[in-house]
């Protein structure tokens, strides 16, 4: 019998990849097993327990429940907007001025927008080799697809040179280009790029947009875990962001630890006024033809978390907790890891570092013989170290090496 879905909807994965793998491994603990589960992207305290900021459950608990029960405006609230725009610009008026901003489900949605906005049919997006694997799952969904551009190059540095050559091609094929950049503490691979390598990036980024439409798509998931944020790439962006679009995907699931209130914006700052207009009605369009509204109690909270200035402070100190908790991880991991011979790019912080591995499957699969559980991605593992308590870190580097020191597995640096 012919199958009702339309032929582009068949075959889809039955599960999805980590959230299956997590299974497995709550699974193999459930049945007494000593188990190490390194595959979900949240935070876990060192009992093993969700890590959560009291002020944002307060934030929570206190959200007027007529309020909550209510549509929000299909764009988002005003107030959460400016909040965000204020999060993200305080110290670059000059772009808060000219910045659209929508409400979001996520960072997963405004990333849907993004792509959905910038490119046609058919048309692919640009990432770095390594990525999160659902900006390929948004481009699919979407009629879209996913290229990528060697993130590191031979010597270890984020390879500008290598995305130049991909947005001439882009543009030589299909007229504009779009960019996804996953910074700072990149996931999967915990990198965060350097002021010189944002240099080099809105050079090229700059330069190519002589020839064409070209976006970049920022994507702040893990920002509030680095020392600068979002500056950084501001400071490089500014300059640029006459000739090229600037997006910003922001999020509050990391940022304030709460990944099921489903409460994001997208932000992208335009020079020319009918740009802007165009943009704010395309954004809260796509937002009615998918997901209509976001989680009106969600923003609430989260806008108070932005703007009372009792709670920023108390959020940002209990946030500093959760930082240096993750922070203890990464040391303990940079301390082991090298001198057990794993090889991964220089990791200063975030909630994953990736470990390269000729045979990721195969590898993978090893490790959970001895009941670790990483994440396989192409060419290499991933490790959500945000998932493991402190005294776990030693078991999982050593089962790492001694997998990752069977014949043909070890990968090359990358
Ligand atoms: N971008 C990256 C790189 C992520 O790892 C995640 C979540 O894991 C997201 C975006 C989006 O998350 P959310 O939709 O919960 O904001």
């Amino acid at each position: 019998m012919n199958s009702h879905l339309i032929p582009s909807r068949l075959g889809r994965p039955k599960t999805d990849p980590i959230f299956g793998l997590a299974r497995l491994a709550a699974e193999r603990r459930a049945a007494g097993h000593p188990v190490i589960d390194a595959t979900i992207g949240v935070l876990l305290d060192d009992e093993g327990k969700l890590a959560l900021l009291e002020t944002a459950t307060r934030a929570l608990r206190e959200v007027d429940p007529a309020e909550a029960a209510s549509y929000a405006p299909i764009a988002g609230t005003p107030a959460f907007l400016e909040a965000v725009k204020h999060d993200l610009f305080a110290d670059f008026p000059q772009l808060a001025a000219r910045a659209v901003t929508v409400a979001t489900p996520g960072g997963t949605g405004a990333l849907r927008h993004a792509i959905t906005s910038l490119l046609d049919e058919k048309q692919a997006v640009l990432t770095t080799s390594f990525y999160w694997a659902p900006y390929g799952t948004l481009a699919d969904e979407n009629g879209r697809a996913l290229r990528t551009f060697p993130m590191f190059d031979g010597a270890g540095r984020f390879d500008t040179a290598a995305l130049a050559a991909a947005l001439d091609k882009l543009l030589a094929e299909q007229g504009r280009a779009a960019v996804i950049l996953n910074d700072p503490c990149h996931n999967p691979t915990g990198y965060s790029m350097s002021e010189d390598d944002w240099r080099r990036t809105a050079a090229a980024l700059a330069d190519a947009s002589a020839r064409g439409p070209v976006s970049l798509v920022l994507d702040l998931a893990y920002a509030v875990f680095s020392e600068g944020g979002v500056a950084r790439p501001l400071a490089a962006l500014a300059p640029i962001s006459d000739r090229v679009l600037t997006l910003f995907c922001w999020s509050a699931s990391k940022t304030f630890l709460q990944y099921g209130q489903r409460v994001g914006a997208l932000a992208a700052v335009a020079t020319d006024p009918s740009e802007q207009a165009e943009l704010a009605a395309t954004f809260a369009f796509a937002s009615r033809g998918t997901w209509s509204n976001c989680n009106h109690g969600g923003l609430e909270a989260v806008t108070r978390l932005l703007t009372d200035p009792a709670m920023r402070a108390a959020v940002a100190a209990e946030r500093r907790g959760v930082v240096d908790l993750l922070a203890r991880r990464v040391a303990e991991w940079n301390r082991l890891a090298p001198g057990l011979g794993l090889r991964y790019p220089p990791y200063a912080g975030g909630f994953f570092v990736t470990v390269s591995c000729d045979d990721p499957q195969a590898a993978a699969a090893a490790l959970r013989d001895k009941d670790v559980f990483v994440v396989p991605v192409a060419g290499a593992l991933r490790v959500a170290l945000c998932s493991v308590p402190l005294g776990q870190v030693e078991r999982l580097a050593r089962a790492m090496a001694d997998v990752l020191a069977a014949p043909d597995r070890a990968g090359a640096a990358p």
